[in-house]
């Protein structure tokens, strides 16, 4: 499974062969287990690691190099997550070396798949924000960016997901239980960052922060590679050590718990993404963690940036930061502190730099996932930032008058700083501070960028049109779909041949192919296999039995009540009392039999989702058991939602959910990797699926529900949820079932505040679309038992798929962000 249409010649692909054999060699000589597969997948890491260490030096040189061999400044891309999965597949099929890798595991008694399959996710992320800076990552090497991505090193990532009784539990993910083979440590780079304290102005007139608390941040890098070309991309987290490690006044006399307080509160803030905020402790450590990293990865920038003989004036020339969403907002108040108070520059100068390099992603318009926090804790932790966003404030305010005359209550919604009511705290407005230092502010499809320009962000786009724009996420098709699913990639590459695989929007050869029966065919083989793929999975992890000739429905993704997930098993109660109801099938035509497949985790304090989740396993614990619909419906909940389940999951898809209430989901990238791998989408005119739907043809697509426009009108008339359950004798009944207990028969009660919040509330109008939905269900239905035709529509949806690469992606960034500015 070598990709063709790699750069380096067979020449050179011997002595890489050679190196990586000493190397793999080398690494397993000092393995102390023996040969045992883990051994092998260390050496393999890190004989990867080496060959990679080498192209990252190329690519440093390269970039350090004059502007006018570059595409664009340096980007350096800073994001809370970072959900990049295993890495030992991707090295291996960027370096060409999974041939001599089989080889060397076979002379060993190891297959490949086996070595492949043990290792641990890197899981820095939570969902579809992270995996897209990871999928980021991949087109920075494969476009030959000069770029870094900033992260931090979480010790036990989010969580695991356990189940257990049908219950979600949390455990640690002990991802590096086994070391890190991929991580080179940068010892080297050390910056200092401070918390709390106090700020004093100098006789120079110049503001000193004396923080309280000290802490070090250590680098680790992990290299992302190229496909097709030998640069690479740079993944830098970073680590907290104390400043002073050990109290050693406290160590001398014994108490060694005081001893080490330092370095325990330093290593905390690497524990886990997303520390559960219920609590005040965890708020103060999500937004330590925040200027943790902010301010670190602003240091570095700065610090090459001198390194390579620049001065400051061209800072924001030569460097792009830009902003994965508001958890790193912080970052132009820190860049403004480092400007001011460490390297002397004046304000207008600092600001003018901050923002020529600052831009934005905005990823959610829910008012409640905006990040505010409270201006005591800011004076708590972060008195010199808080100092310098009143002086933005202030200037910024001023602009907002001189445009607005006498509009003070735009001026107070717009205002960086929430004063709060009579009953509330004053708070800071992360959004707005990201949006007032950037020069360009971006939504991530084009129904989401233009939702956010006339609702959350409506008063900023007033005063700054230009500044707003659009950007369509996208997904690299080396890991969804040349590694996911070699047998597709096959497929195409025997058809179209392979230049797909260096430019996507060549599946559009797939066009005039698609309704070839013969293509059809082999396409449903291959399906079939991925799908046998998966049946033995789900048969190992849960002993569930399923027909692999069943239709296989997928949803996977966070479990989220605007994903509607309950939506998707109100439909499996439907089907399931339809079939009790009508065991012949529909029309007197059997039942096309489905397995309906769920993963996700849910957010450990959502207990909403969580019970979701719940349902979801009693629902799957009566259905899977109930003779009277064998072989006709199955549930699956398969634990643990990460990166390499969805590899194995989104190849054997028939049909892909995409179901959020119209005007919720911002993109979803979920949606284009089950499309590029020949899922045909059941989903809401919402987020990218508009944009996949018009690329291929809105019929190649099963679209349902209410529009963005038909929810905001439902809405403002008052939303009875209870009347569509009226006038619906089907949903009554399966609202019931689940009311009365059927499906929770020790404990009938379990569901009741699930079916008051659906018939009094309903936030997500999930009642209103189920109609549709369930209608659209039978479409579905009906196509899938005409497999020629389903195979056509099929393969239709990955013909138009090209324009959803991250590599496109990376592009639209380049020429409208990240672009060297003009005239230098
Ligand atoms: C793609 C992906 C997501 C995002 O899925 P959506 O359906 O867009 O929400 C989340 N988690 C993982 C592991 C993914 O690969």
């Amino acid at each position: 499974m070598t990709a063709p249409n790699r750069s380096p010649s067979a020449a050179d692909d011997g002595a890489l062969r050679a190196a990586f054999r000493a190397a793999f060699e080398r690494e397993l000589g000092l393995a102390t287990q023996g040969t045992t597969v883990d051994a092998a997948l260390r050496a393999a890491a890190a004989a990867c690691r080496d060959l990679l260490a080498q192209r990252w030096t190329r690519t440093q040189a390269e970039d350090a190099g004059p502007d006018g061999q570059r595409v664009s400044r340096r980007v350096h891309y800073l994001s809370m997550e970072f959900l990049m999965g295993r890495a030992l597949g991707n090295a291996l099929a960027a370096l060409g070396l999974e041939d001599e890798l089989r080889d060397q595991l076979a002379r060993l008694g190891h297959s490949l798949p086996d070595v492949l399959e043990r290792e641990s996710d890197a899981a820095l992320g939570n969902g579809g924000l992270g995996r897209l800076a990871a999928c980021f990552l991949d087109a920075f090497a494969e476009q030959g960016l000069p770029a870094f991505g900033y992260g931090l090193r979480y010790r036990y990532g989010m969580f695991a997901q356990g189940i257990e009784g049908g219950r979600q539990i949390e455990r640690p993910d002990d991802w590096m239980k086994h070391g890190e083979p991929w991580e080179l440590p940068r010892p080297e780079l050390r910056y200092p960052v401070g918390f709390g304290g106090h700020v004093s102005i100098g006789a120079d007139l110049r503001h000193h922060w004396s923080p309280a608390e000290r802490l070090v941040a250590e680098g680790y890098d992990f290299i992302v590679p190229a496909h097709h070309s030998e640069r690479v991309a740079t993944l830098r987290q970073w680590q907290a050590k104390a400043a002073d490690p050990i109290d050693f006044n406290a160590f001398c006399h014994g108490d060694y718990a005081a001893a080490s307080r330092h370095q325990l509160a330093a290593d905390s803030l690497n524990w886990v993404l997303y520390p559960d905020d219920s609590t005040a402790a965890g708020r103060a450590l999500r937004l330590k963690q925040e200027a943790f990293l902010v301010s670190a990865s602003l240091q570095d920038l700065i610090a090459r940036h001198l390194r390579e003989g620049q001065s400051l004036d061209t800072l924001g020339q030569r460097n792009a930061i830009h902003l994965n969403d508001t958890h790193p907002a912080l970052a132009p108040a820190e860049l403004m502190r480092l400007l001011l108070d460490e390297h002397q520059l004046p304000w207008h100068q600092a600001w003018a730099i901050t923002t020529q390099a600052v831009s934005y992603t905005n990823h959610t318009l829910m008012p409640e996932a905006l990040e505010t926090w409270p201006v005591s804790l800011f004076e708590e932790l972060l008195p010199r930032h808080l100092g310098i966003i009143y002086e933005i404030n202030h200037r910024f305010l001023d602009d907002v008058r001189r445009r607005f005359p006498h509009d003070h209550s735009r001026v107070a919604r717009m205002s960086l700083i929430d004063e709060g009511s009579d009953h509330s705290e004053r708070r800071v407005r992360m959004a707005a501070l990201a949006i007032v230092a950037s020069h360009k502010v971006n939504g991530v499809s084009a129904l989401h960028s233009e939702l956010m320009v006339q609702t959350i962000f409506a008063d900023y786009a007033a005063m700054w049109p230009e500044r707003f724009h659009n950007v369509t996420n996208g997904v690299t098709p080396r890991r969804w779909l040349s590694q996911a699913n070699p047998g597709l990639a096959g497929l195409l590459d025997g058809r179209i041949g392979t230049a797909w695989r260096k430019d996507l929007g060549q599946l559009a050869a797939l066009k005039p192919l698609a309704a070839d029966p013969a293509l059809g065919q082999e396409f449903m083989a291959v399906k079939r296999a991925n799908k046998q793929r998966l049946a033995a999975r789900i048969e190992r992890e849960l002993g569930l039995a399923v027909n692999v000739d069943s239709l296989f429905d997928v949803q996977i993704k966070r479990i989220h009540e605007y994903k509607r997930q309950l939506l998707n098993l109100l439909h499996v109660v439907a089907r399931y009392q339809a079939i009790l109801d009508n065991p012949q099938g529909p029309d007197g035509k059997d039942w096309v039999p489905r397995t309906v497949v769920i993963a996700g985790k849910a957010a450990s304090a959502y207990q909403a989702a969580k019970l979701i989740i719940r349902l979801a396993h009693d629902i799957a614990a009566i259905i899977n058991h109930d003779p009277r619909v064998a072989g006709r419906l199955k549930l699956v909940f398969l634990p643990n939602y990460s990166v390499s389940l969805a590899e194995t999951i989104l190849p054997a898809a028939d049909l892909s959910e995409q179901i959020s209430t119209a005007g919720t989901e911002a993109s979803g990238t979920g949606n284009m990797k089950f499309a590029l791998n020949g899922a045909i989408t059941i989903g809401t005119w919402d987020g990218a699926n508009i944009e996949m739907a018009e690329a291929m043809g809105v019929e190649n697509m099963f679209v349902f529900g209410l529009r963005t426009e038909a929810v905001a009108q439902l809405v403002a008339r008052g939303y009875q949820p209870a009347r569509f359950e009226r006038e619906n004798a089907q949903l009554q009944r399966v609202l019931n079932a689940i009311d009365k207990g059927l499906f929770s028969p020790t404990e009938p009660e379990r569901y009741r505040p699930l079916i008051d919040h659906l018939l009094g509330i309903d936030r997500y109008l999930l009642l209103a679309d189920f109609a549709d939905y369930v209608a659209t269900q039978a479409q579905v239905d009906a196509l899938y038992r005409q497999p020629a035709a389903w195979a056509e529509r099929a393969l239709r949806n990955v013909a138009g798929m090209g324009w959803f690469s991250a590599d496109r992606t990376i592009r639209d960034y380049v020429e409208r962000v990240w672009a060297v500015p003009e005239g230098v």
